[in-house]
């Protein structure tokens, strides 16, 4: 049984599953993938497992009925820690690990682990993953450590190394295709084979781009700037993003253009480390920028971008700033 939905990662699920039911459990996972492929609710579901009272038993877990699953489901179990906190590099402090390093050594609450799960691997300050690492050198018998990470050549060799690690992969189209229409029922099919194109077989990027409001006109008006972007369009570029900065107020500008620049600002990233290491699952416009831009100018872009997303938050009249951002833009490819 599934408490969460796994759908995404299936066969990773069942033999995570497998192995909780049979008590065969090691220390430290590092589920690894690109963003919205599904790590942390896989991560979340095998927790589920691990701290399910069946577990170790040789029955299917989690039941989905014990006192442990109802509280993971409830998200109050005190056996289960997530960290929540902000995003960037050197995000995750030594003092944060160091309290969940005291913590794991304290016995379970409730069954026979703990289990912790830390997002975002690749945000641990130098101090924050020396520390950890002390813990996945002895670990405590009942402690469970599970990160996730975007790029695994950001993780910390040492860590890696002390890990189970678990690649999670994009869907097959027909499979996805099928999840879509289940969970965005909305959409119209064409509004989901786009999705389903720009996602890369990525479900949860998937739904966020059908769930998103005024998702059709985003995505054909970012699709042009990426397209603007790889074929060096200046027009194309300037007639898009001034489009996009035009708005029924200048509240709605702005959401607009933010929302634009934020998925500009994804495809750098997926391309940044599509370069840094090829085949990570970057969606087709991602692989065009790869190819096109070194990774010095997609470097220079992303802090363009950044730039202008602060501008955005600041007082910028948006017609103004889409002008500057397309000239600014295309003297940087
Ligand atoms: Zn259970």
């Amino acid at each position: 049984m599934n408490l969460f939905d796994v759908r995404s990662n299936q066969a990773l699920y069942e033999q995570l599953a497998g192995a909780a039911a049979g008590g065969r459990l090691c220390h430290a996972y590092l589920f690894l993938g690109p963003e919205g492929i599904g790590k942390r609710t896989l991560a979340r579901s095998f927790a589920a497992a691990v701290l399910c009272r069946r577990s170790g038993k040789g029955e299917p877990v989690p039941c989905g009925e014990c006192g442990s699953c109802k509280k993971l489901l409830s998200n109050s179990h005190p056996d289960f820690y997530c960290y929540e906190g902000r995003r960037g590099a050197n995000a995750i402090h030594i003092d944060t690990v160091r309290g969940i390093r005291q913590d794991a050594y304290i016995r379970p609450n409730d069954g026979e682990y703990k289990v912790y799960l830390i997002p975002h691997a690749e945000d641990f300050s130098i101090g924050a993953a020396n520390a950890l690492l002390k813990v996945l050198e002895e670990p405590p018998r009942h402690a469970v450590f599970l990160l996730t990470a975007g790029n695994k050549n950001a993780v910390p060799e040492t860590i890696r190394s002390r890990c189970i690690q678990l690649e999670l992969y994009p869907m097959p189209e027909p499979a996805l295709a099928a999840a879509l229409e289940e969970l965005a029922p909305q959409a119209d099919a064409d509004q989901r084979q786009m999705a389903l194109r720009r996602s890369g077989g990525n479900l949860g990027r998937a739904l966020e781009l059908l769930n998103s409001e005024n998702a059709d006109d985003l995505s054909r008006l970012c699709a042009r700037i990426g397209e603007g972007i790889c074929r060096m369009q200046e027009y194309e570029i300037l007639t898009a993003m001034t489009e996009a900065a035009s708005g029924k107020d200048s509240a709605a500008a702005k959401e607009q253009l933010g929302q634009v620049l934020g998925q500009l600002s994804q495809w750098i990233r997926e391309a940044m480390l599509e370069r840094l290491a090829p085949g990570s699952g970057a969606g087709k416009l991602a692989e065009e920028l790869a190819v096109r831009l070194s990774l010095s100018q997609l470097e220079q872009v992303q802090l363009f971008i950044e730039e202008a997303r602060r501008g955005l938050s600041g007082n910028a009249n948006t017609g103004l700033l889409a002008n500057y951002f397309t000239a600014g833009l295309m003297a940087l490819l």
